[in-house]
């Protein structure tokens, strides 16, 4: 069967960071490895005016580093329009749907469409709305809208956001893009505990001490300081990324792979997550916001970047004990942790298991069995196991065994985009499992409004405040990565 896949797509945002940075580079290397041959284009759409030729030049640009030559990038370019499109304006979709119709007879696409909304959420309803009314939505093809974070800013608004975009698409046209989803080893998450019946048989609450998910970042906030004012961390990776990740730890097993099924499992895990509350946030969840070092001359405080407000009370991290009303997870907490500058760059999940009473080991004697899945920026697994020490003693020593994917991985944008021309939408997140992550995240925010006393200030360069270390050993627990 043919690997090559028909498809026009419409980028709104075309002239944007994300686009650059990401769509190009994602859609040359599909094309590279002909899933994208003779039966594709692409039309970019943003406000500003720029020609065809500037646009080509422009995709060619992005898409330097890993051209096979210029003749193959120009190759490339060639497939891309552009249209000066202000999205608001009724008549500019009319000028889209004539260039579409070209596009499509041109390239032989058979009316296949992916609208890619790169572009802020305050438009998704807009857009959706004139694509149907204007009659850019085929019927001879399938048509699919990919949205990108951030989806709403709590359950109200999110749920206002997808209700707009429902009034002209269907659930099962709607490709919500979390990346994380796309990362290699958060892919491997199903296969790792339901592939192996070494790990599948002890992932419960009576062999695992707990699971931690940390996202750490080195770098502050940039030049988002305005975005990240509206969105703190706990927003910006918690509600998403994070969770998405806890789901696909704590869910059972799915019928199979099947995106029904797979939601299905992630929306039951997000429902059974406990809710936390005013009384009890302090003792579970921990925020903080980074400050200078005298370690790190030079490198400035939250409060000194960019477009944040005096006295900003956003959290730059979080710190939190997750947990699941599922028996099968009783007392066995997640704890989750993410961060702007703090040690290091470190995406991973460590999972900690219960050391059993022995006649041979003092319980001090040995070390945790733990199982770490590095996400990134090295993708692979390490197993920390006791094992005898080499030579005439018979004391134990960790040892670890490690695993690292040393083939070229697929980026993540490349794979979600195949997945959403391929209709394949496990890798994509359902409006259920949007919803009921709000649900999680808003009683937290709800919490800290009513009491914005506990923000903690910790050292950049450093792994969050003391509080956020003290979460875990009051329950005799450490992180694992420290
Ligand atoms: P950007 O600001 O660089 O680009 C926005 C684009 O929208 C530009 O092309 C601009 O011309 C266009 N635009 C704005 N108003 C318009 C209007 N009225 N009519 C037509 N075009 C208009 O933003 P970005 O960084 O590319 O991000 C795009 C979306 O993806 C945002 O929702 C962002 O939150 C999300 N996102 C971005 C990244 C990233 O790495 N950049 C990562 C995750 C999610």
């Amino acid at each position: 069967m043919s690997q090559n896949q028909k498809a026009l797509f419409i980028i709104f945002g075309g002239t944007g960071d994300l686009a650059y940075r990401k769509l190009y580079p994602a859609l040359y290397k599909l094309y590279k490895e002909n899933y994208l041959n003779e039966n594709f284009a692409v039309i970019g759409t943003a406000r500003r005016e720029w020609s065809d030729d500037y646009y080509q030049e422009i995709v060619t640009d992005a898409i330097d580093d890993i051209k096979v030559s210029d003749q193959h990038a120009e190759e490339f370019a060639s497939h891309f329009r552009y249209q000066s499109h202000n999205v608001k304006d009724t008549e500019n979709y009319r000028t889209l749907l004539h260039l579409a119709n070209t596009l499509d007879e041109e390239y032989e696409i058979g009316g296949n469409r992916v609208f890619y909304l790169s572009m802020s959420p305050s438009f998704f309803g807009t857009i959706t709305s004139h694509l149907r009314e204007e009659g850019l939505v085929t019927e001879n093809g399938f048509n699919r809208v990919i949205i990108e974070k951030p989806f709403g800013t709590e359950y109200e608004n999110s749920n206002e956001l997808n209700n707009e975009i429902l009034e002209s698409f269907d659930e099962e046209q709607i490709y919500r893009i979390d990346h994380y989803l796309g990362k290699e080893m958060v892919q491997s998450l199903m296969t790792l505990r339901f592939g192996n019946p070494l790990i599948k048989h002890l992932w419960n609450q009576k062999f695992i001490s707990n699971m931690q998910v940390t996202l750490a970042e080195d770098i502050g906030v940039e030049d988002r300081g305005a975005y990240y004012e509206q969105s703190g961390a706990l927003r910006d990776m918690g509600q998403n990324h994070i969770l998405q990740i806890v789901s696909l730890l704590l869910m059972d097993e799915p019928q199979s792979y099947h995106s029904e099924d797979v939601t299905k499992e992630k929306v039951n895990a997000l429902k059974n997550l406990k809710l936390l509350d005013s009384q009890n946030i302090k003792d579970k969840f921990v925020r903080g916001q980074y400050t200078t070092s005298p370690d790190a001359p030079g490198i400035l405080d939250y409060l000194s970047e960019n477009e944040v407000n005096e006295g900003s009370i956003v959290e730059t991290f979080i710190a939190g004990k997750v947990e699941s009303e599922n028996e099968q997870w009783a007392n066995t907490p997640v704890y989750i942790r993410t961060g702007k500058r703090m040690k290091g760059k470190s995406t991973r999940v460590d999972v900690v298991f219960k050391n059993d009473e022995s006649s041979l080991f003092d319980a001090d004697e040995l070390s945790e069995n733990v199982l770490t899945i590095h996400i990134g920026p090295t993708e692979g697994l390490a197993l920390q196991l006791n094992s005898k020490q080499v030579g005439h003693v018979f004391n134990t020593e960790p040892i670890s065994l490690d695993y690292q994917i040393e083939n070229s991985i697929p980026d993540d944008y490349e794979k979600l985009i195949l997945n959403a021309l391929q209709g394949d939408k496990t890798s994509f997140v359902h409006w259920e499992e949007v919803a009921e992550s709000w649900r999680y995240i808003d009683a937290i925010r709800t919490a800290w409004e009513a009491d914005p006393s506990d923000l903690f200030k910790y050292p950049v360069n450093t792994n969050g405040p003391k509080e956020a270390y003290e979460l875990l050993e009051k329950e005799n627990h450490h992180w694992f990565w420290e």
